[in-house]
């Protein structure tokens, strides 16, 4: 059933807390109006300002119920801290699964699990998500000192505040750089200093992948591979995992065209992994993810992910 009214606060015009976000911390971001239903009824990626999505988790919860969405994954990098408050924000029409996406280390650079139905209050999670978020402060510290030293001088203040309660990450280091006037956008600003070979690039603390897998099933989830189509080496990777644990491949993916998800579709059938899906909102205005529900996500993902949990 879809609400036939959307509920207070979600009406095309954002709310205060919204507004003064978009102003103070992102004043160059197109925060979306409620728009016209979703594509689909699911989404499980998607992230709030608890990491570098856009919208705080009250307003992610909003737009979703606007746009008719019954399932939300709230999946920011590194942390549960929006978890709580988007599952208060909902209401009976729509189920917020807690989530996390963890950044896990490769050779080739980098991996992201998706843990689903983790409990938020885990002290094992947590404790393995302050060391990463620590790892993730201690770098954008050492970004600001190298971005110095390249001719691009932030504060590390700024970028702090452009942060505000977020897992602290390269896109706010991106948004400083495009304040202080060194790069023209957010995708500018990774391309000229922030990806892996420029001089803003620094390495983190990571879990490695199977280390990641275990971590989401040791809070009670079910873990997820984020994105395939982006790991370097995914045959080789894939069957570790699912030794590790893993119970879910992320096959309907933001724009992934149909023959990708088919390919990822016949890899989650050898493994007997239940495929998943969402569009990796963040709200950013960036070329990064999609709009809320803009990704078709079969319905039935959702129990047969339920019952891979623990
Ligand atoms: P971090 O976890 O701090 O290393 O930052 C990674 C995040 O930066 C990703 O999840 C994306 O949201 C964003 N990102 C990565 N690459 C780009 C890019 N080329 N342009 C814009 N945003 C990006
Ligand atoms: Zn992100
Ligand atoms: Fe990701
Ligand atoms: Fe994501």
């Amino acid at each position: 059933m879809r609400p036939t009214a959307p509920p207070s606060g979600s009406s095309s015009r954002p709310g205060r807390g919204v507004l003064q976000y978009a102003r103070t911390q992102y004043a160059r971001t197109r925060v979306p109006a409620s728009g016209p239903p979703a594509a689909s009824a699911v989404d499980l990626h998607a992230h709030t300002t608890a990491s570098d999505g856009a919208l705080t988790p009250p307003r992610l919860v909003a737009l979703a119920v606007a746009r008719g969405l019954r399932v939300l994954g709230v999946t920011d990098h590194d942390t549960v801290a929006g978890v709580e408050e988007a599952l208060g924000a909902a209401g009976s029409g729509l189920r917020v699964i807690p989530g996390v996406e963890l950044s896990a280390h490769v050779e080739a650079g980098e991996v992201h699990v998706l843990g689903y139905f983790v409990d938020p209050r885990s002290p094992v999670l947590l404790d393995a998500l302050a060391r990463l978020r620590a790892a993730r402060g201690d770098r954008a510290r050492q970004m600001v000192a190298q971005l110095a030293r390249a001719g691009a001088p932030v504060t590390h203040e700024q970028v702090l505040a452009i942060a505000g309660e977020g897992a602290i990450g390269r896109p706010h280091v991106a948004r400083a750089l495009v304040q202080a006037g060194h790069a023209a956008s957010i995708d500018d600003a990774f391309e000229r200093y922030l990806v892996r070979g420029r001089p803003g690039y620094v390495e983190r603390y990571r879990l490695s992948p199977a280390a990641a897998v275990q971590l989401v099933r040791g809070a009670g989830g079910a873990p997820v591979l984020a994105h395939p189509h982006t790991v370097a080496d995914l045959p080789a990777l894939l069957p570790e995992l699912v030794a590790a644990g893993l119970a879910g491949l992320e096959c309907y993916y933001g724009d992934y065209d149909e023959p990708t998800t088919r390919d990822l579709l016949a890899e989650a059938a050898r493994y007997d992994l239940v495929p998943t899906g969402g569009t990796d909102f963040h709200g950013l205005g960036t070329s990064h993810g999609r709009d809320l529900g803009a990704t078709p996500v079969p319905n039935e993902c959702v129990a047969q992910l339920e019952a891979r949990r623990g």
